[in-house]
This record gives structure tokens, sequence and C-alpha cells, in this order.
């Protein structure tokens, strides 16, 4: 066909408006919606996951993640979905994945773990990785911040500059309230198990133990057979291969290697078939047996170093753990794995 010059003129001023719109469109985290089987799909964020299930009286949903998040989340799910989210239920407290509920505060409910109320009592709370309140103020100061994300960039701590997003009012210090200012506080909490039955769904919410936080809850979709959990059965390090060392920061989180191991064999007891993960991909049951035999090797072996009166600077060369050489992050791990849990054994 052809185009009058001035009709081509405006074409192409279309063409190239549109094109710079596109160059133009912020590079934020991939987002999707991903089915998972029935009614129950994932919610993705980057390497960051929530889980929904869509029942005919409303909508269960695991992890608001954060503002932006949860703004996105409630627009695709009203496209999609005539109901409202009834229920938000938290994996645990950490503002990575429990902020930004609050824009479902018009229709949901909030659960969570009993110590979240804990950690959200204006006292310092339980942190990710190894961000504590090294000089005991109860504020979080940026070198609590700053210094293990440079000691263990992506593991320990968080990105450069984070510490900057957190102070709103830059002050340079953020006491709790102000790193919370996101997270909306549970309505509802329980202690060991908790059921919410709705439009003819059920989901169990059991807290494991101590592990990666103190106030963790799993989701069993028992009718799915889909369990939701985020960092202790797979951490912030695992993208494709659910098989990977543990970040092990702050010894394991500053709780026992027994509570550990007993969360993985909580999990263990329940039934179902797959873990939809708060980080990296699905993955099968087997994983999580497979993870808490590491945990007793790893115990095992360093118990033994410990008992042979040799010095944490050897052990850390002869615990080679070698059965587990192919593992994601063996080598970028390994040492920081008998290091932890000497310090995690010898503190018990
Ligand atoms: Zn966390």
């Amino acid at each position: 066909m052809f185009l009058k010059p001035t009709r081509l003129a405006v074409l192409l001023a279309t063409l190239l408006a549109s094109l710079a719109a596109v160059q133009a469109q912020p590079r934020g985290p991939v987002r999707e919606i991903v089915p998972l089987t029935g009614d129950l799909y994932r919610a993705r964020n980057g390497n960051w996951y929530a889980v929904f299930l869509v029942t005919p009286d409303g909508i269960i949903l695991g992890d608001p993640i954060n503002p932006a998040f949860a703004t996105w989340l409630k627009d695709e799910l009203g496209k999609r979905f005539a109901v409202p989210v009834r229920y938000v239920v938290y994996s645990h407290s950490h503002f990575d994945h429990a902020a930004g509920g609050a824009v479902f505060a018009d229709s949901a409910s909030f659960v969570g773990h009993e110590n979240m109320l804990r950690n959200m009592d204006g006292r310092y709370p339980h942190m990710p990785g190894d961000m504590v309140d090294r000089n005991r103020n109860g504020a979080i100061d940026a070198d609590e911040i700053d210094i293990p994300t440079k000691a263990a960039p992506g593991i320990c701590g968080m990105g450069p500059g984070f510490f900057e997003t957190i102070d709103r009012n830059k002050d340079g210090l953020v006491p709790p309230a102000e790193l919370q200012a996101d997270i909306r506080r549970p309505d509802i909490v329980y202690s060991e198990r908790m059921r919410i039955s709705l439009g003819g769904h059920t989901v169990e919410l059991i807290h494991p133990g101590l592990n990666h936080s103190d106030d963790a809850t799993v989701m069993l979709f028992r009718d799915e057979r889909v369990l939701f959990a985020t960092e202790f059965l797979a951490d912030a390090l695992v993208t494709t291969n659910p098989r990977s060392l543990p970040s092990a920061c702050s010894a394991f989180d500053r709780h026992p290697l027994s509570e550990w191991i007993r969360s993985y064999r909580t999990v263990e007891a329940l039934d179902f078939d797959r873990v939809a993960p708060g980080h990296g991909d699905v993955f099968d049951k087997a994983v999580v047996t497979e993870t808490r035999e590491y945990f007793e090797y790893l115990v095992a072996q360093v118990s033994a170093g410990i008992r042979s009166g040799r010095p944490l600077a050897e052990l850390t060369e002869s615990i080679t753990l070698d059965r587990y050489k192919t593992w994601a992050n063996y080598d970028r791990l390994r040492r920081m794995n008998v290091e932890a849990a000497y310090l995690n054994l010898i503190n018990q």
C-alpha cells in the first residue's frame, strides 16, 4: 500500500515514540504468574516467589513480598479472578518477603506465626543474613547492613546502597519501626499449627521450628500436594539447582543446628509431592530429605573435628564434604559452612 508522505511521517513518529516508551521503561524484576496445579499458582518478583490459591470464596496468598510487587499482583488478580484476597499468610517476618500487605487490607486477614509479634514489637527484630545489632543500641545502623554486605556480598547482607533505601528520613539510623513501615502486622497468630478453610479448600500452616528465621510458617496445600516455604528449604542463593550448600550466615542464623534438622524433619513428615519455594524453581520432596542429610553429615563431621581438639583453621581445610562436591555453591560456601557449624556447635 502506498502511503502519502504525511501519513508515513506520522507512522514513523508513532513508531519512534513507542520505541522510546519501551526503552524508557524501568528495568525492574521479572514479574509473572505461573500456574502450579489446579487453582494454585506462583507469583514471581525476580528470584522472590509468592504463592496463591484461588477458591470460590476468595484467594489465600502466601507472602506479599514488597509494596510494588503487591500492587502489581493485586492488579493482576483483579484482571484474572472474580474474588478478592481473603488471607495473606507470612512465611516469616523478614522485610524482603513480608512487606506490601497493606494493599490487600481492604479484603484480607493477615496470618503469621506468633513470634512475628515479638519481631514487630519495636525491639530489634530477628534479621536475615549476618545483620545483627552489633552495638546493641536497638536500632539498625549503616554498619550493621554494610559490613555483612561487604564481607559476603549477596550472601549475608543486602546489595550496596540498601541502607539508604530503608533510612526513609535520612537520619543515619533505622529504628525497627522504620524498617518495618511497609509490613502489615498479622491479625491472626498461631503457635504450632493452624488450618485455613475457604471455598472448599484447606491450607495447613505449620511452624517447623527455628531455622533461617524464628517465626517461620510453611503452607501445606493439601489437595494440591504442594508445600510453600521460604529460605530454610532453599535459600536466596538457590535458582535452578535446589541441591545447594546453605548460606550459613551468622553461624546458621544463631539457631541451633539441631533446630534446623528438626525443622527439616517436621516438613518431611508432611504429606506432599513438591515444594514451591520462596526462591528458585519448584523441586521434589526428596530434596528436603537430601538437604536434612547434608545438615546431619555436616554436624557429624564438625562434631568429630571438635572432639579431636584440632583448631578451626585446620578443620576448615580437612573437612572437605567431598560427597557434596556437585552441589551448588560448594566452592563458595564449603569453608563457611564448616566454620558456621563449628561456632554453632561449640555454643550449644
Ligand atoms: Zn528471610
